[in-house]
């Protein structure tokens, strides 16, 4: 019971103790000094996450079965960094240039921003990764158990400490893994509790070797011998198998999540990888050298029968070492711990941000998507992730009763991840692979992992039915799970990873040279093949008063000296610092962004800072919403020119108008004057003559008969004029009421043009006219159309001014009916052809003149029946066109 109570008491004070040195480097990185915080010796321990309690504990289990098999899980890893100048580089800068956040959003980026392959890959990852948690909390309750063999019944206290250890690792998580959200800030907490853990784990399992090898080998050489000796000095090695194991960790290297979240997401520089190339084999190496030793030492010390996963916990136990096996059970507790962190972050940073939110977006209400709302939405999201994800774990845990399937499944999650590698490495070396490729690998490779190794992993009749496991489904032998196309004699894991990842590769390659990327695929796919030539060599994120200075500069052209300096004097004096400028911490830089994007857009002042302080390349992404920016802006200052140009139009026609009203009102003077002398004229012949016939005696009676007609003759005169002027104005009043009937139109034309000739006794005016196009029936108030034509023929008599005048009718019958009054006189010039038909409009002062309301009449009337009248330039002499609607009928009601 004491043991346990210690170990309880050790376990809480190692937990308090990483929650310390998290707090200790979030309050570091606060203050902004950063840099032994962000030392390639600090990128390269957290890779150690790698080594989880699998490898810690297991490692030597395998040792057991497998011989030096279980090299081969260091070996692919070391590989991928000692080649670090040829994939990580670039996947790290891609990262860093591009903002990557996991390896869903690697995968979607590079394929047009798919959220599709996103969120499958986040699935992807979700499924590979759970039975992964699961078997760490097994393993943290495992050795748990050793110590507590002799105190508890077998498996009471199993739940419990899952449970405690899952609650507390989601705790530490939530605090230390959602800080801030930015893809480019680390999670300085976290990563530094990861190394330390790594340097536990290694030093726990350095303790444990030294022992074994001095204090109960005997020695350096008498462990060899002894090794020699054992089972496993025969060095068997199944070369396919090997090399098969070796690709499989190398993939899972670059595509397992949380490797991804501390090798390309929290690297802070590219040259922390040159050191990391040559460090990290080396801790595998040393993680890896007293592996063999402690094997075979358990299996001669340990009783027939006892756990090798467990040896480098039950060795020292047994030897009555009990420290050593408390720091071995720390480094086990680290190894499992630092896993399910960092798991849990890359997993909830690719579901809130791939699922979640999306969906979040897609539901809200447009209102609340301003940027408070979506951060606080975020950060919510994410650590509702994070506690959901070590619980799936948890779950998965207590669902699968934690027996050997779990111990099967770490390569089980390699397979599962690993079919991420395709789609990742064509991606960044073939501009050619598109989305369409990366969906149909993925697809084929998950399906067939799936099928082939994740279902039968938990055993025949579980998910998939015994006779389809034996025999084939539906009897088809060849589609066995673990012997496809016929395929027999490999081992299930070597067999499930050749085909999933032939049948990957295969349709990511034939569907992406069949599909056509689209245009934002293309780009992105340019940038991620073409990195190094897109983006300089960052910087490093450390800021400084350069850095500051040139933020000042970028914020003075934008905001303006005066505002911009206040706004960094401000800060500087908020922030204490001794100069004007300030540091440029998160937090300024956000609200920097914020004040800038007032004047320039969210996107562009993003893009702006990003280029000054992360010495980063412009994302497609940003340019894209640059573009829509000035896009937006472009359209606004279209619209305005649009306005001014309507404007400009519309001062166009009013000057216009206003001429018309001046020559208008000048003719109305003039007329005016013309009315008053008309109604004159003839008031004062008829006076005249009146009063001679009445005060003159004598008079004859030719002389009477004379001037009586002559005042019957004016008096006709001002009749006329003042029953056109009441015409007019009745007309103009819309107070007609058309007499509507059948006729034909040379009847009409017959009687206006018999009218026309009697008002003139002159009679010189030629008509000639087309007696067979004139056979057209009209239906519409005839009265008033041969008013209209009497005028016009009128008009050809009075004004026509040709030596023999002659006025050509021309009628073309049809839909529209045109009737052409064309004469053969001088016409009428083009300044006045608009101003004839306008009331009291007069050309010129022709004696036979009227009043000039001719015209104005004709065009009311032939409005009012449905058609138009307009004079008809390019005849010769003047020419008006008369167009009736096809339905006088209807046109006149
Ligand atoms: P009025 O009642 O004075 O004849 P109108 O409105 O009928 O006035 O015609 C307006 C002016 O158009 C006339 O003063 C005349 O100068 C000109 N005009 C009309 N018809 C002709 C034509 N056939 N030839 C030349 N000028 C014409």
């Amino acid at each position: 019971m004491t043991m346990l109570n210690t170990l309880v008491a050790v376990c809480l004070a190692y937990a308090v103790f990483l929650f310390a040195v998290a707090f200790a480097a979030e309050r570091v990185a606060l203050r902004g000094q950063v840099r032994w915080l962000r030392s390639p010796a600090v990128y390269t321990l957290s890779l150690s996450i790698y080594c989880t309690a699998w490898t810690f504990y297991g490692a030597v289990g395998s040792a057991v079965r497998t011989g030096f098999e279980y090299l081969t899980i260091y070996l692919g890893p070391s590989l991928v960094l000692v080649g670090w100048w040829w994939i990580l580089r670039k996947l790290v800068r891609i990262g860093r240039s591009q903002r990557i956040t996991s390896v869903a959003d690697l995968i979607s980026s590079r394929y047009g921003k798919s959220n599709l392959l996103a969120v499958g890959v986040t699935i992807l990852a979700v499924v590979g990764t759970t039975p992964y948690i699961a078997l760490q909390l097994q393993s943290v309750t495992l050795s748990f158990e050793v110590f507590s063999a002799e105190d508890l019944a077998p498996g009471e206290e199993k739940g419990h400490t899952a449970l405690w250890v899952a609650a507390g690792l989601a705790l530490f998580t939530v605090i230390f893994g959602t800080r801030n959200l930015d893809a480019n800030e680390r999670h300085n907490g976290v990563v530094m509790a990861i190394a330390v853990e790594a340097v536990v784990k290694l030093a726990a399992l350095l303790a444990v070797g030294v022992f074994v090898v001095w204090g109960l080998g005997g020695g350096l050489s008498a462990t060899l011998a002894r090794i020699d000796a054992s089972a496993l000095g025969r060095w068997e090695i199944d070369g396919g198998r090997w090399a098969g194991l070796m690709l499989l960790s190398a993939a899972a290297f670059l595509c397992l999540p949380r490797i991804f979240q501390v090798l390309v997401v929290e690297n802070d520089h590219e040259t922390h990888l040159r050191t990391a190339s040559w460090a990290f084999p080396l801790y595998l190496g040393l993680m890896s050298l007293f592996v063999v030793p402690i094997a075979v030492i358990g299996l001669d010390l340990m009783p027939a029968g006892s756990n090798p996963d467990l040896f480098v916990l039950t060795l020292p136990l047994s030897q009555g070492q009990d420290g050593l096996a408390v720091l071995s059970f720390l480094g086990g507790f680290s190894s499992a711990t630092s896993m399910v962190i960092v798991a849990a972050i890359a997993l909830s940073t690719m579901v809130s941000n791939h699922v979640v939110m999306p969906l979040w977006l897609r539901l809200a209400e447009p209102g609340a998507k301003v940027s408070g709302d979506v951060r606080s939405v975020v950060l919510l999201a994410r650590r509702l992730s994070i506690i959901g994800v070590v619980m799936l774990g948890y779950l998965y845990y207590r669902l699968s009763g934690g027996g050997e399937a779990l111990a099967t499944i770490g390569l089980v999650s390699f397979v599962g991840m690993a079919q991420v590698l395709p789609a990742m490495l064509g991606g960044i070396f073939w501009r050619g692979a598109s989305k369409l490729g990366a969906f149909t690998g993925l697809t084929l490779g998950f399906g067939c992992w799936g099928y082939t190794l994740f279902l039968p992993s938990f055993g025949a009749g579980v998910f998939l039915p015994e006779p389809w496991v034996t025999g084939g489904p539906f009897g088809l032998g060849w589609l066995r799970p673990q012997a496809l196309f016929g395929i027999e004699g490999l081992d299930p894991l070597l067999h499930a990873f050749f085909w999933s990842m032939t049948l990957n590769t295969g349709g990511f390659i034939l569907a992406s040279l069949a599909s056509f990327p689209q245009p934002l695929e293309r780009l992105q796919g340019a940038q991620f093949v073409n990195v190094f030539e897109h983006s300089p060599s960052p910087r490093s994120w450390t800021g400084g008063v350069a850095q500051t200075e040139d933020l000042m500069i970028m914020a003075q052209r934008i905001l303006g000296a005066r505002d911009a300096q206040a706004l960094f004097e401000r800060e500087a004096r908020r922030q204490g610092a001794r100069g004007p400028l300030p540091e440029p911490t998160p937090d300024f830089l956000e609200m920097l962004e914020r004040e800038l994007a007032g004047s320039v857009g969210a996107a562009t002042a993003h893009a702006m800072v990003g280029q000054i302080v992360g010495g980063m390349s412009v994302s497609v992404e940003d340019l894209m919403a640059v573009a829509d920016e000035t896009a937006q802006m472009m359209e606004y200052s279209a619209r305005l020119e649009a306005q001014s140009q309507e404007l400009a139009r519309t001062a166009g026609q009013l000057r216009e108008v206003n001429a018309k009203l001046t020559r208008l009102s000048v003719q109305k003077d003039a007329f005016l004057s013309q009315i008053s002398h008309e109604l004159r004229t003839p008031m004062t012949s008829i006076r005249a003559f009146s009063e001679i016939l009445r005060d003159t005696d004598g008079l004859s009676a030719g002389q009477q008969t004379k001037y009586a007609s002559i005042i019957h003759d004016e008096a006709i005169r001002l009749t006329r004029l003042l029953d056109d002027l009441l015409d007019l104005s009745v007309l103009e009043n819309g107070q007609v009421n058309l007499n509507l009937r059948e006729g034909v139109l040379a009847h009409v034309l017959d009687r206006a043009a018999a009218a026309a000739a009697a008002d003139d006794a002159g009679a010189r005016l030629l008509i000639r006219r087309d007696p067979v196009a004139e056979r057209v029936r009209l239906h519409t108030d005839l009265d008033r159309l041969s008013q209209v034509f009497i005028n016009l023929i009128a008009n050809a008599r009075k004004y026509c001014d040709a030596a023999q005048p002659r006025l050509d009718i021309r009628v073309t019958p049809g839909v529209p009916l045109i009737i052409d009054f064309i004469d053969n006189g001088s016409g009428i010039s083009p300044e006045a052809q608009d101003m004839i038909f306008e009331k009291f409009s007069r050309v010129s002062d022709q004696k036979a003149g009227g009043a000039g309301l001719g015209l104005a009449i004709c065009r009311q009337i032939v409005t009012r029946l449905g058609g138009e009248i307009a004079y008809l330039p390019g005849q010769g002499g003047a020419a008006f066109r008369v167009v009736l609607p096809a339905d006088l009928a209807l046109a006149a009601q």
